[in-house]
């Protein structure tokens, strides 16, 4: 079954749509977290951008680099947050890759993650545990 991204790719279903090309579109996010809260989307199906191709992810973050500063011009933001949930634990709803881009203003209350204070030797532990796996 096409996912909701697909429908909005087919024109099924309005989008406010503000790029497209051959194998990406960018459209507004329904419920922005501010505004011009923009998600950007590869035509191609995978449920997340670790799933997608290679290739499919280059552009998709050509994509990005090239409308996010226009993004922050355009909202007369003061920076911008670019992010991808990566399965249901991180908050993914559409199993379809794409990646937010969230304008920020000073000042917008979407202060970040509580953060941990681990130990020296934790964080040795752990960067250990990565890179022996990768
Ligand atoms: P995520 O939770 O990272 O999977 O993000 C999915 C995003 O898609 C959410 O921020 C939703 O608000 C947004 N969304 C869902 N349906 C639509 C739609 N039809 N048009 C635009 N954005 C949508």
């Amino acid at each position: 079954m096409p996912s909701i991204f697909s429908k909005i790719i087919s024109r099924e279903i309005p989008a406010h749509i503000v790029y497209e090309d051959e194998n990406t579109i960018a459209f507004l996010d329904i419920n922005p977290v501010n505004p011009g809260h923009t998600l950007v989307v590869p035509k191609e199906e995978a449920p997340n951008i670790l799933e997608s191709s290679p290739e499919v992810v280059r552009h998709l973050l050509d994509v990005v680099q090239k409308i996010a500063p226009v993004i922050v011009r355009a909202t007369e933001s003061d920076g911008c947050t670019i992010t991808a949930n990566i399965g249901e634990a991180s908050g993914q709803s559409v199993f379809h890759t794409h990646i937010h881009i969230i304008p920020r203003k000073y000042g917008d209350g979407h202060i970040g993650w509580s953060q941990l204070n681990p130990s020296s030797n934790e964080l040795s532990q752990t960067a250990q545990k990565i890179k022996e796996m990768i």
